[in-house]
């Protein structure tokens, strides 16, 4: 779902800023892509549904509805299964999180980013510290009880930014889950522009490892459990949808930028709007491109993918040899069985260490 009310310093994604969505349009496209690209009575069971952004929660109460009752006709989520919409806090509205609830949604991942007035608008969020608790009450008072925030950290030196107060705030809320990013600067985002011109400067490696472990020390102690390089859980709370792309589940997806997996092969739709409207309206496939994953890419994903988690990853041979000095450098764990498991110190090599791993795994 495309849209945003306006774009965030950081954001390079290929959304389409509108004042007011147009949310039929946006819905019947949907429509006629998963006729176009699946005809037929072709029904499947998922065990989850994730609706992401762009800003999805602007397509307010009925437009989710609606979104949802058409993806339905083709798709069945499992009994218990996760059904996911990412939400600006402005727009958790005690009638909207009703509305999405009555719909089927069960876990909202709220964009926070920060609790800091001043650090909001510096980003050029449209929301501020106040709405984030109203949409956390709003969201449990309709029944939705599993909710996920958002949070950036390493920002610029020139942000005067609490991290710590920052946490705090986000544990003071009780979110099931919490994802972290560590902002990295595009160049085609105003923020990109403002480095060139000198007027910030990066956080340094350091603030980056400094402010990732104060979030691990201060989240596992608060008793989340750290399963995934960047995110966090309370017990049975691991995010279903995220963790099947960790896991190499296939998964279907519609919509601008859309990407698809059936298990050998990627797909992904068109990013702009307007094209991928344009391409559906003249019955034609809105795909960009397609990839198969050759024997040399499969071997690098299986190894980047599963030191990700922290169910982490079996090795043999050659692999096996090489990660045992991780172990003695407190980067890893490894257990009877073989399974490498990266400790957070090892998290913050991750990069390196998949290199490190693939190449060692190539030449066994
Ligand atoms: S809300 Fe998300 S998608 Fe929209 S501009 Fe901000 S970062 Fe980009």
């Amino acid at each position: 779902m495309p849209f945003c009310a306006r774009r965030c310093v950081y954001c390079d994604f290929a959304i389409a800023v509108r004042r007011h969505v147009p949310v039929d349009e946006y819905v019947e496209t949907v429509e006629r892509e998963l006729a176009l690209r699946f005809p037929g009575e072709e029904h499947w069971t998922a065990e989850t549904i994730y609706l992401g952004g762009g800003t999805p929660s602007r397509l307010g109460g009925e437009g989710v509805a609606r979104l949802l009752e058409v993806l339905r006709r083709r798709v069945e989520l499992e009994p218990r299964g996760e059904l996911t919409i990412e939400a600006n806090p402005d727009d958790v509205t005690p009638a909207a999180a009703r509305a999405w609830r009555d719909a089927g949604v069960n876990r909202l991942s709220i964009g926070v980013q920060s609790f800091s007035d001043d650090v909001l608008r510096w980003m050029h969020r449209i929301h501020d510290a106040a709405a984030i608790g109203k949409a956390f009450d709003a969201a449990r008072t309709a029944g939705i009880e599993d909710i996920s925030l958002d949070l950036i950290f390493a920002l610029p030196n020139e942000v005067d930014r609490s991290w710590e107060a920052d946490l705090r705030a986000a544990l003071a809320l009780d979110p099931t889950h919490v994802s972290l990013y560590g902002l990295t600067t595009e160049p085609a985002t105003p923020l990109g522009r403002w480095r060139d011109r000198g007027t910030i400067t990066e956080a340094r490696d350091e603030r980056y490892e400094v402010e990732y472990l104060q979030a691990h020390d201060t989240l596992v102690a608060a008793g989340y459990e750290h399963y995934e390089v960047s995110n966090f859980a309370r017990p049975c709370r691991r995010a279903g949808h995220n963790s099947s792309y960790w896991t190499g589940s296939p998964y279907a997806g519609v919509g601008p930028g859309a990407h698809e997996y059936d298990g050998s092969e990627r797909r992904w739709n068109v990013d702009p709007y307007v094209e991928w409207m344009r391409r559906v309206a003249q019955g034609l496939d809105p795909v960009e491109a397609r990839e198969t994953l050759d024997e040399e890419n499969r071997a690098a994903e299986r190894v980047y993918l599963g030191l990700r988690t922290s169910d982490g990853l079996r090795l043999t041979g050659a692999e096996l040899v090489r990660a045992r000095d991780w172990v003695d450098a407190g980067w890893g764990t490894i257990s009877s069985d073989g399974r490498l498991r990266l400790t957070v110190l090892g998290w913050l090599r991750l990069d390196s260490l998949a290199a490190d791993l693939t190449l060692a795994g190539s030449r066994s």
